[in-house]
């Protein structure tokens, strides 16, 4: 039950350093609530990868909290069954096909072989890629492989997935395509889906909630309406940009 009842993801005063002095995430406290569809919003250097490093167990951050539904992505294997996450550079094993490349990453997190090929397929099925499910990453265009890094990161049923930059340099049509089944995804799976972008519209059209992030800390949260609201404009550009100059 803890589980449920815990958010998707919970972080208290996150401090985080890099070895050249660099204070990448500085008291950071957040609550992505489970079942939202949640944007982070950020320049460059704002600390969201690191952050995202940390939920995903890959960053340790010295002082500070984090949970995943209520796990600690560090020590408890738990958290890693929870979260699926899309990076943003595309490094897919090149000599893998399609299908073979989705069904090894359920076998990695302990499927059984058959289990992890279903739902291979699946997913080929579902990202419109049936029809590549031999070819090798390099004979996708920039779009199916883009998918195909999405598919990935839900072989093993995430409740939280995590997107860096899902459609960067994704052409309009596929883009809204990706939209779609993102909220889809969350709608009728119940998946928490955490979304970086540069593509503030996107997080406009997709986001019950936006944090923003500066400088490793947020420096404000809320329904995008409530942004444009509260900063004027008329768009959440329009907010984002006048948070940023704040
Ligand atoms: P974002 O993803 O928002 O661009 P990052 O989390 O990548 O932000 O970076 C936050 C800050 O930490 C930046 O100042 C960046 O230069 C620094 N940084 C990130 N990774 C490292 C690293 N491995 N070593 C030193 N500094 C880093």
């Amino acid at each position: 039950m803890e589980v449920i009842s815990s958010p998707a993801l919970a972080v208290e005063r996150l401090t985080k350093s890099y070895g050249d002095g660099t204070l990448a995430l500085d008291e950071l406290s957040l609550v992505v609530p489970a079942g939202s569809f949640f944007g982070l919003l950020g320049p460059n250097g704002a600390g969201k990868t690191t952050l995202i490093g940390s939920l995903s167990g890959l960053v340790r951050a010295p002082a500070g909290h984090i949970s995943v539904f209520g796990h600690d992505p560090v020590s408890d294997p738990a958290a890693r069954l929870l979260v699926g996450l899309a990076p943003q550079e595309i490094h897919l094993d090149r000599f893998l096909s399609a299908r073979d490349l989705l069904a090894y990453h359920g076998r990695y997190f302990g499927m059984r072989r058959a289990e992890a090929e279903a739902r291979a397929d699946e997913l080929l099925d579902i990202f419109d890629l049936g029809g590549k499910a031999q070819s090798k990453p390099q004979r996708l265009s920039g779009g199916m492989r883009r998918r195909l890094l999405i598919a990935r990161a839900l072989v093993h049923r995430p409740r939280l997935l995590v997107l860096d930059e899902p459609t960067a340099g994704v052409d309009l049509e596929l883009r809204h395509e990706l939209w779609r089944y993102l909220q889809r995804l969350q709608g009728e799976e119940g998946v928490t889906v955490l979304l970086t972008t540069h593509y503030i519209e996107e997080a406009e059209a997709l986001c019950e909630v936006v944090a923003l992030i500066r400088g490793g800390r947020i420096i404000d949260e809320g329904a995008p309406v409530e942004l444009v609201s509260r900063y004027g404009g008329g768009t959440l550009e329009d907010a984002y940009q006048a948070a940023m100059r704040g």
